[in-house]
């Protein structure tokens, strides 16, 4: 049997929806949870499923995952899903990318799950190292199919030395799938690797499958070159800096002195490193501490910078932890706005899906309030736009960001 055999009609499960249950997907959003369906037949080890109304008209066809809440990600719409259909969607997501790589960036986001109409898929390409991450149980055993499809899409666009699946997810876990990361071509199993990418003319070390994401934040690329613009002259605090991605290019934009922090050894580690491989003018400080206590300990040391940078990892996991979260990023922020000089800018994000840009910004407004600074909004932020965002699916949104000018304490 071959992976092409997983689309035959036999092979695929059938779903039944409850009667009223089909609204959602018939306005195209892909995710079709348990508790929508009526009943199931068919193979249960199926990679596809086909989703039907109660009245037994097929809505969608998509990634099955017999233990998921979302028991199927829905692909296809108007049409079936078919080997062909599915590289289709996978080369046009690549090519969508084209533009974005040039002389100045060699490292994109290739494939961003529903945004590219590839729920459960998502790909990052560092500088010829395609980085793949499967996220439903369907789509897993489709893999080598996808993975050839990817490969074959990335090299109209630059060479692909390497590809790894980037396992160690937690969404993986709940499927029951593999945790262990597995370099299928150009890498040893296990073994640690680096990639040496180029974003905006500024080099960056990273390690596929090693630290956060599939080892950088490529959805702030956009972000960085604004902070890059505005740096001139200025002490910058980049809080949550992972690898310095903020905080080189704010060298690089020519800031006074640059100060790195987050909890993460390994993090600090790399973000020496980018700063070596990127000189500058500025003087560095790079410190590992947990960011809540470090912003205290500023305030009473009676520091003060004029750029910080706030990009804590995502608080709300879920919507059970929206009040939990909301409590994080208000008191981050209000230790923020307390180390911002007149006149100073903070820039300011939240990546959890489950906090809207209405609740961010609340959240920052209390922060300012409580502080008791002025401060305007200047510019609003989000991820670059090799991480769209379907709309038929708004959840795929997480990245918002603010640009504030902060004034006087009054
Ligand atoms: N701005 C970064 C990405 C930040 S990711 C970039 O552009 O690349 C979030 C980071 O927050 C991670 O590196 C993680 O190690 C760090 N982190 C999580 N909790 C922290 C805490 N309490 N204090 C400091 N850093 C923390």
């Amino acid at each position: 049997m071959t992976t092409l055999d997983l689309f035959a009609p036999e092979m695929r499960r059938r779903i039944h929806l409850r009667p009223g249950r089909d609204k959602a997907l018939k306005n195209r959003h892909p995710w079709v949870f348990d508790g929508a369906i009526a009943r199931e037949e068919g193979n249960r080890d199926a990679a596809i499923a086909d989703v039907l109304s109660s009245e037994g008209v097929r809505l969608t066809s998509g990634f099955y995952s017999a233990k998921s809440q979302i028991r199927c990600r829905g692909i296809s719409f108007s049409d079936d899903l078919t080997p062909e259909s599915l590289r289709a969607k996978i080369a046009t997501a690549v090519r969508a990318r084209a533009h974005l790589l040039g002389g100045d960036t060699d490292s994109v986001r290739l494939v961003h799950s529903e945004g590219d109409g590839v729920s459960g898929l998502v790909a990052d390409f560092y500088a010829g190292t395609l980085v793949v991450e499967i996220t439903s149980a369907g789509l897993e055993k489709l893999r080598d199919f996808v993975v050839d499809a990817l490969r074959d899409a990335a090299r109209e666009l630059a060479p692909v030395f390497a590809v790894m699946l980037e396992n160690d997810l937690g969404a993986r876990r709940l499927e029951g799938l593999s945790l262990v990361d597995e370099w299928i071509e150009g890498g040893e199993v296990g073994g640690e690797r680096e990639t040496l990418i180029r974003e905006n003319g500024l080099r960056f070390v990273v390690q596929p499958g090693a630290g956060q994401k599939t080892g950088f934040f490529l959805d702030q690329r956009g972000n960085r070159a604004m902070v890059r613009a505005i740096a001139r002259g200025r002490r910058v605090l980049n809080v949550f800096s992972y690898t310095g991605g903020f905080g080189v290019s704010a060298a690089a934009g020519g800031a006074a002195t640059v100060e790195e922090v987050d909890v993460s050894a390994p993090a600090i580690v790399l973000a020496r490193r980018n700063h070596e491989l990127n000189p500058s003018g500025a003087t560095l400080e790079l410190v590992t501490a947990d960011a809540f206590e470090h912003l205290r300990k500023r305030r009473a040391e009676g520091r003060a910078y004029d750029l910080v940078v706030v990009d804590p990892p995502a608080f709300a996991k879920s919507k059970g932890d929206v009040d939990r979260a909301a409590r994080g990023y208000k008191d981050i922020n209000l230790q923020a706005f307390n180390l911002v000089a007149p006149g100073g800018t903070l820039v300011t994000f939240s990546c959890s899906g489950h906090v809207s840009s209405d609740l961010f910004q609340k959240i920052v407004f209390s922060a300012a309030a409580d502080a008791r600074r002025d401060a305007s909004i200047v510019r609003r932020l989000g991820a670059g736009e090799d991480h769209p965002v379907s709309i038929y699916c708004p959840e795929g949104e997480y990245l918002k960001g603010l640009v504030l000018r902060v004034g006087e304490k009054n």
